[in-house]
């Protein structure tokens, strides 16, 4: 019954995320109240639309997909958002509680952790939106999302989710990367670590395959999730990189100057490592073990 609530007020901010993204503008403010607060109106038509045309999820099906004045084309990006979203309000807060393996005996601490990383994942998805839309992630998305890490820092250590074999998402295995005598340490370590990397890139590449906006991601994902499991998000978002670069390098629709947003491939492989992060470095080292 809890999660049915919050699937269905994860559907609710889904549609929030909508119009903040598709009214936000390259250099404008992220959060502008005058360009939030207007009636929404079909992007078409400009009809204002009705509130029973903003039900998340049920007018789009209702309606078909359409505009119940000009007839046309709604954009996928509207249902799709809002199920992601309704989706992150079941699952994250479900993953926070059951696998984190943490001892909670403090309720409040629980809801901070938990609502911390809800804040994160939303924040992951209107990144994801904005860099596909216009290849960019605004400041203030990394600038949270760094901020958000440091609060995670304070309450995983408070909570003692932090040791050899507690406080990373790749479990025990990463007892073997070293690094776990200080969480702020660690999680400082992974977010210099990530920008170094990422910034060796940037000029080698002369920014081609990504860009500055990236690297201030990469450091606040270094802060939310720590060393080794950044290791493992850069590692993957280049694999998931490939595989969505590759098919239209030969279709010859993009060529390597063309931009890539590659913020949505880090927000995946993050998402990835933050739900079956274990999993996937048990089964690489069981293959690996298999194969000796
Ligand atoms: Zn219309």
């Amino acid at each position: 019954m809890t999660y049915f609530i919050l699937f269905f007020f994860g559907l609710a901010v889904g549609s929030f995320l909508n119009v903040v993204s598709l009214r936000y503008e390259p250099g404008r403010k992220l959060l502008d109240l005058k360009i939030i607060g207007g009636r929404s109106r079909c992007p078409h038509c400009r009809e204002t639309l009705k509130w029973y045309e903003l039900i998340p999820l049920l007018s789009f099906i209702i309606q078909k997909g359409r505009c119940r004045n000009c007839g046309k084309r709604l954009s996928l990006q509207y249902p799709l958002v809002e199920f992601l979203s309704g989706l992150i309000f079941v699952f994250v807060p479900f993953v926070s509680v059951n696998s984190l393996q943490f001892i909670i005996y403090n309720q409040f601490l629980q809801f901070l952790v938990i609502g911390s990383w809800l804040l994160i994942f939303i924040l992951f998805l209107l990144l994801s939106i904005i860099d596909f839309h216009h290849y960019i992630i605004p400041d203030l998305i990394n600038l949270v999302l760094g901020s958000l890490g440091i609060i995670l820092i304070a309450l995983n250590q408070k909570i003692g989710n932090f040791g050899f074999i507690t406080g990373s998402f790749l479990g025990h295995y990463a007892a073997i990367f070293g690094f776990r005598e200080s969480i702020w340490l660690n999680h400082f370590f992974a977010a210099f670590l990530g920008m170094a990397f990422f910034g060796l890139v940037i000029i080698l590449t002369r920014g081609r395959a990504m860009g500055w906006g990236d690297f201030k991601l990469v450091g606040a994902l270094g802060l939310i999730f720590g060393w080794p499991d950044i290791i493992m998000i850069i590692a993957l978002s280049f694999i998931i990189g490939s595989i969505f670069v590759a098919p239209l390098l030969i279709k010859g629709r993009k060529n390597m100057k063309d931009a890539v947003p590659f913020g949505p491939f880090m927000i995946m492989a993050s998402v990835l490592v933050f739900f079956i992060g274990f999993q996937m470095i048990d089964s690489y080292f069981k293959l690996f073990g298999i194969i000796r």
